[in-house]
């Protein structure tokens, strides 16, 4: 486990509202408790529940937006969701989520997105620093440029943005979501994701938008056969997306239509688990598909619902599969191939996973 936790890893599949930290919600929903809004035993309640359906994951998710509704908290949250990854060696991160119009709160989709943007800008001033092994901020020091590791150990983390297009949207609010994000490239937003409860809306309906992005040249990742739904799982692939969420419900002709295009797959083994996609964690698909050398990313969807890391999932891969630790240093560092930041950023990427000595660990 600790060694899963020192290696360095690329996050491809996290959404900000759910990787919102438990003491955070609760201090959120404290202060709505307080002033009326909610009624804070029942929300504790919920927060603090093992195990959901997956219909309750989605009724968590209203309640989470309900309390992390206004700028300065979409702020907060994506500093924290920021500041776990980094702690646990994810080098890059792609963080993914959905712009949201909020009149009440003065919020529009684009204002949403500067206050993801404001919060990494407030982790920014801390990308290159270190902490030593009581977890506290010591310095701020490169070892690639002075030449070897110290006791001090580095954290440095890239973080992208992916839009995300929740299935509930109309075709419309879908196409304001590619108009942003292609707007918005510039400050590092580097694809499009579609989401949200995956028994809701029609594929008919995103497909202009996601055909648009397509066009102009944004990379897309779907949630992919999250249930069983034959028709959607096949336009999906017939798309072409860069990369597919979940993958859990494809027949046999679909997985030959996936590898056949290689499309890389993120898989969330934890999320899978607890939703109850799946009866076992060792009859999950990504057995069948490492055997295969399939393009894979082991991602963690939603910390905070599921209570899981990165580390975490890489663990319980390692377990469940009996991968080794090359295999699975692998692993993340084929991650890289899949990333939708640019070239440069990959180079980067690269160095740091070869910079990385695991004689330390
Ligand atoms: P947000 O986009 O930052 O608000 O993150 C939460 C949203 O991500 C949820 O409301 C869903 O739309 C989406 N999401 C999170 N986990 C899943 C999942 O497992 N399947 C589909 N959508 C998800």
């Amino acid at each position: 486990k600790e060694w899963c936790l020192a290696i360095p890893k690329i996050e491809l599949h996290a959404h900000l509202n759910g990787c919102i930290r438990d003491s955070t919600l609760l201090e959120l929903a404290e202060v709505l408790g307080e002033r009326g809004e909610i009624v804070f035993d029942d929300v504790k309640h919920v927060i603090n529940k093992y195990g959901r359906t997956l219909t309750e994951c989605f009724q968590l998710f209203d309640l989470f937006h309900i309390l992390a509704t206004d700028h300065e908290t979409i702020s907060r949250i994506t500093k924290e969701a920021v500041e776990d990854f980094a702690a646990e060696n994810v080098v890059y991160l792609e963080l993914r989520t959905t712009p949201k119009n909020n009149e009440t709160k003065g919020m529009t989709k684009r204002s949403y997105l500067k206050a993801v943007i404001n919060g990494l800008r407030s982790v920014e001033s801390v990308n290159v620093s270190f902490i030593n092994p009581n977890g506290r901020t010591e310095s701020f020091y490169d070892p690639l440029q002075k030449g070897g590791l110290t006791v001090l150990e580095k954290k440095r983390i890239y973080v992208r943005l992916l839009l995300s297009i929740d299935r509930r949207e109309t075709t419309a609010a879908a196409m304001e979501t590619v108009s942003l994000a292609l707007e918005m490239r510039e400050l590092g937003v580097v694809g499009i994701d579609l989401s949200g409860n995956p028994i809701v809306g029609e594929w008919n309906s995103f497909f202009p938008a996601l055909k648009y992005a397509k066009e102009m040249g944004l990379p897309i990742t779907l949630h992919c056969g999250e249930v069983a739904n034959k028709k959607e799982i096949q336009a999906m692939l017939d798309f072409c997306p860069e990369r597919i969420g979940h993958a859990c419900f494809l027949e046999d002709d679909d997985w030959e239509k996936a590898i056949l295009l290689k499309i890389p797959i993120e898989i969330c083994l934890t999320s899978n688990l607890r939703t109850e996609r799946l009866s076992s964690i060792d009859l999950h698909h990504f057995g069948k598909l490492f055997k295969a050398k399939h393009p894979l990313v082991l991602c963690t969807d939603d910390t905070g619902l599921f209570s899981t890391s990165l580390s975490n999932e890489y663990h319980l891969a390692a377990t469940t599969f009996g991968l080794d630790k090359e295999s699975i240093l692998q692993l993340s560092t084929n991650a890289i191939h899949y990333v939708f930041a640019d070239n440069e950023l990959k180079k980067t990427l690269r160095e740091i996973f070869q910079a990385y000595d695991k004689r330390l660990v």
